[in-house]
């Protein structure tokens, strides 16, 4: 079992490092909210006062922070606090899971090679059910080496676990899966809305898609449509997975796509609507209330 410190504990960070108490690590945590951590101590693990009082005699640290400049300040430091990076002793293991710009990942990764620190970028998908129950996709960018280490260590969080390439190449992965995962939400939202404007009961029309060609996650895990299922939107859109969250992702896949000159039309509208929910003030909102501005 390993020592580690647990950065980032919000809608996916608790529930991850709650697994990890779960079995059997030492979990010592930080998050700028007091809350988070009292629900961890009283699970079994320790809260720290800072992101360098966490990592105090950690053999990994995980982080789980909303974007790169979160990530950069913490690892790397700003200009009134050190990074944790200077105070971790060669050999420790790094895995970042937040979803971050692969420039930020490049600009750690860089500086953890100079300290012979391992560092993995592991996103994830899955959202929190998955989260909770232990059961989160992880595509990882990093060495052969650092992706061996880390392996029984994610699996304490996941299920599914992959090597997607090099440093970064876990963010590309993530970018391409929550691209698509926009593209199909906005799309079972129109059906749905359509079909309801239509007269039909969208518990019936999602029974008749996910038997149909229309299914997918979106429809049959996380269903759009209030009162259809247990998801967000049937808890007035609590998240889950913000819209401020959904649109960072989608500019991270917009501006990966003109660097490479992807030609991605879908991912370029649904950044476009996602955005105007943002601009709607709901950018706290989960990301499958996009269905009310189809309303
Ligand atoms: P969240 O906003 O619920 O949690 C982020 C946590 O980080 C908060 O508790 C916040 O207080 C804390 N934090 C921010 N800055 C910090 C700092 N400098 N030091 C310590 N703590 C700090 O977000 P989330 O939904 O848990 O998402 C986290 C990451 O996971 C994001 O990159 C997101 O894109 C990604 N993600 C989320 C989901 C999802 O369904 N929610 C799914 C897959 C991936």
């Amino acid at each position: 079992m390993a020592s580690i410190a647990f950065i980032g504990l919000g809608n996916m960070g608790g529930p991850m490092a709650a697994n990890l108490l779960q079995a059997g690590h030492t979990v010592r945590a930080y998050d700028l909210l007091e809350e988070p951590l009292k629900q961890l101590q009283a699970l079994g693990g320790a809260a720290a006062r800072s992101p360098l009082n966490a990592v105090e005699g950690a053999e990994v640290v995980i982080s789980m922070l909303p974007a790169g400049k979160h990530v950069a300040d913490v690892y790397l430091g700003t200009e009134t606090t050190d990074g944790v990076l200077d105070k971790l002793p060669y050999g420790t293991l790094v895995l970042d899971c937040s979803t971050i710009d692969t420039e930020t990942v490049n600009k750690v990764a860089q500086a953890c090679a100079f300290r012979g620190i391992d560092m993995l970028d592991a996103p994830v998908s899955g959202g929190v059910a998955a989260a909770r129950a232990g059961t989160l996709t992880f595509m990882c960018g990093g060495s052969d080496k650092a992706f061996a280490r880390a392996q029984p260590i994610l699996a304490d969080m996941g299920k599914n676990i992959f090597h997607a390439g090099a440093h970064g190449a876990g963010q590309v992965a993530k970018q391409c899966n929550n691209m698509l995962l926009a593209i199909h939400m906005i799309g079972t939202s129109e059906a749905l809305q359509m079909g309801v404007k239509c007269g039909l009961d969208p518990k019936v029309l999602s029974e008749i898609m996910l038997k149909s060609s229309g299914r997918n996650w979106s429809l049959e895990l996380y269903n759009p449509y209030p009162g259809v299922m247990d998801s967000p939107a049937s808890n007035g859109y609590t998240p889950g997975f913000m819209v401020d969250l959904m649109t960072k992702d989608l500019g991270l896949a917009t501006a990966n796509a003109r660097a490479t000159g992807s030609k991605i039309p879908l991912g370029e509208q649904a950044e476009s609507l996602f955005r105007q929910k943002q601009a709607a003030g709901d950018g706290r909102k989960d990301f499958s209330s996009i269905l009310e501005i189809l309303a």
